[in-house]
């Protein structure tokens, strides 16, 4: 059965009647990726989120799949190694959507590190995650640098380390892990919330869900559960048993989208600022992004608010090492916040807290899973489905077979490496007139996928935009499960943080798409409409 919308219901009725293997709690990477490994193993698996998939953190981040350079300063070799290893997987299992980004950190007077703690730390970071010759780090000189980034401040840049990460779209890469996870047969709802837990002697044998768009509750029964609830772990934990043992820490970081040439760098930089934290200006598409921020944070978690001390600090983070950009709160076009699932330790500052993911397990053998990185996604899993498949073995006498997610090429991924990637996008850029930068983005979103998109546009009798748009809401919705419209904005396509300038003319073709695709009435069709209208507000407003 296909990952669409229509086949919800069906799908909800068969999940109402069974006993699964494994119940999963949050649909974001984590949860994602506890689905493809275990329903790959073989276990019966479902998984419930309460918004959209990825709609917490996994939509909220910086967007890079790296090893996290800045964590060797605080001796997490392990950490660094790790997610330094599962970078180079990513990549492999995800080629269209995990691309190459080189990145520069320029070296400059007074700044954290100078040239030979640089090198040395690039060294360390390049052999820990067993990076290729090609990609080592290089050491360049001031004038190789300022080759690279002419906009850097030419009398305090002495030089730059210059290395290899990965950029993604979080949100993309979660929904293309979950819809890999429903090719074997997990059950995926989003807008299905958990609302407690069942149990027999004192264990848990299943959930209670509230289903948000049919407004229906029902239990749900299970032989392990998993809460992958990121920033709600600890709360989805207290409607099992009083928390006990270690919590989470929250963090927030917040990002900024500036039209690319208000800030036209030619490369991605991460760079020093005064206060002695670095942060990264991406170039992507039309925009620059800068970002982040790392504060603590305790208010509402389901849209984490954006304040303006916070955006000044980034817009002013900017002006010492790029004196020519003058940017100001109304050059911002985007913008997004998110946080951070850390577990805490005591008498420890936000920045200073440890990226590691840890498993609790509860006196009712609920097993919890916190911390960690998007990068480090598919090792999470791995830890969190060993412990489910550990506990079926010795209660329920079931045998499964070992983790085999390095092996899984996520949906939309038919190539071995970039290149390939690239001559793909010239592909279908010469056989549909598209321009490169058009072709680049339907393949960086949708790998393979692209091209049934546009042979369905290509077969349309509507203007061509019109029919690309209205080809891309119908995909979304019928192999992607993209319930509502603003949710194809946000995260099936992130356009609202990428494209922002370019909704107002894409809403009215693709509320005629949803209209005909949904056969919604008029009522919805005006919902649908304000969410997306609220959800452009919502990116520009600072508190
Ligand atoms: P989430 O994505 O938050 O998923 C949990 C889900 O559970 C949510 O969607 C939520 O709605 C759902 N849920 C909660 N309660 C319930 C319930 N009762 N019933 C059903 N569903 C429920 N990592 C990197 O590797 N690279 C980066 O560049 C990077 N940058 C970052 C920048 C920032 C600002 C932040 C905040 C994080 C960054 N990270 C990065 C870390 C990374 O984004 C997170 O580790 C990861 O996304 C966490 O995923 P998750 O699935 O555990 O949590």
């Amino acid at each position: 059965m296909s990952f669409s919308v229509f086949n919800r219901h069906k799908e909800l009725e068969t999940a109402k009647s069974v006993e699964f293997d494994l119940v999963i709690i949050g649909g974001g990477i984590t949860g994602a990726g506890i689905a493809l490994d275990a329903a790959s193993r073989g276990m019966s698996v479902a998984l419930f989120e309460k918004q959209d998939f990825s709609a917490g953190t996994s939509s909220r981040s910086t967007k890079l799949i790296h090893g996290g350079l800045r964590y060797l300063k605080q001796g997490e070799f392990a950490l660094v190694r790790e997610v330094g290893l599962e970078r180079a997987i990513v990549h492999k299992n995800a080629t269209h959507l995990v691309i190459p980004e080189k990145m520069i950190i320029p070296l400059i007077e007074g700044g954290t590190f100078g040239k030979w703690a640089t090198s040395f730390g690039l060294w360390v970071y390049d052999k820990l995650a067993n990076v290729k010759d090609e990609d080592k780090r290089q050491m360049l000189t001031k004038e190789e640098t300022l080759r690279k980034e002419p906009l850097l401040k030419d009398d305090i840049v002495l030089g730059s380390g210059y290395y290899a990460e990965y950029r993604t779209d979080d949100a993309r890469l979660t929904i293309e892990i979950m819809k890999s996870a429903h090719s074997f047969g997990a059950l995926c709802f989003n807008y299905a919330e958990c609302t407690g837990f069942t149990y027999q002697d004192k264990k848990v044998n299943g959930i209670t869900i509230q289903d948000h768009l049919q407004g229906i509750s029902c239990n749900i029964k299970a032989k392990t559960i998993i809460n992958a609830a990121g920033p709600w772990v600890d709360e989805v934990r207290s409607k099992d048993n009083l928390l006990k043992g270690k919590r989470l820490h929250l963090t927030k970081g917040i990002h900024l989208v500036i039209p690319h040439e208000k800030f036209p760098v030619t490369q991605s930089i991460y760079f020093d600022v005064p206060d002695g934290r670095m942060i990264f200006a991406i170039p992507r598409a039309e925009v620059t992004y800068i970002g982040t921020t790392d504060t603590d944070y305790h208010a509402q978690k389901e849209e984490p608010n954006i304040i303006l001390q916070d955006v000044e600090y980034l817009l002013n983070a900017v002006k010492p090492l790029f004196p020519s950009i003058k940017l100001q709160k109304e050059d911002i076009i985007s913008s997004w916040s998110g946080l951070r699932p850390l577990i805490h330790e005591e008498g420890k500052s936000a920045s200073e807290l440890s990226r590691k993911d840890e498993i609790f397990i509860s006196d009712s053998g609920l097993i919890s899973i916190a911390g960690g990185k998007l990068t480090g996604y598919r090792k999470m899993a791995q830890k969190a489905v060993d412990k489910a498949s550990q506990h079926l073995t010795e209660r329920h006498h079931l045998a499964f077979k070992k983790c085999m997610t390095e092996k899984i090429n996520l949906s939309g991924n038919i190539f071995k490496n970039s290149d390939e990637v690239n001559s793909y996008i010239e592909k279908l850029s010469s056989d549909f007139s598209l321009s490169p930068q058009e072709s680049t983005r339907l393949v960086h979103t949708y790998g393979a996928n692209a091209s049934s998109i546009l042979t369905d546009a290509k077969a349309m009798d509507k203007e061509w935009a019109n029919a690309l748009i209205h080809a891309e809401v119908s995909h979304c919705i019928t192999l992607e499960y993209c319930v509502h419209l603003v949710d194809f904005f946000r995260f099936r396509t992130g356009m609202l943080y990428f494209y922002p300038q370019h909704i107002e003319k894409l809403l009215a073709p693709a509320l005629k798409a949803f209209h005909s695709i949904t056969g919604c009435d008029d009522d919805t069709l005006s919902t649908e409409k304000q969410l997306v209208m609220e959800a452009m507000q919502k990116v520009l407003e600072f508190d």
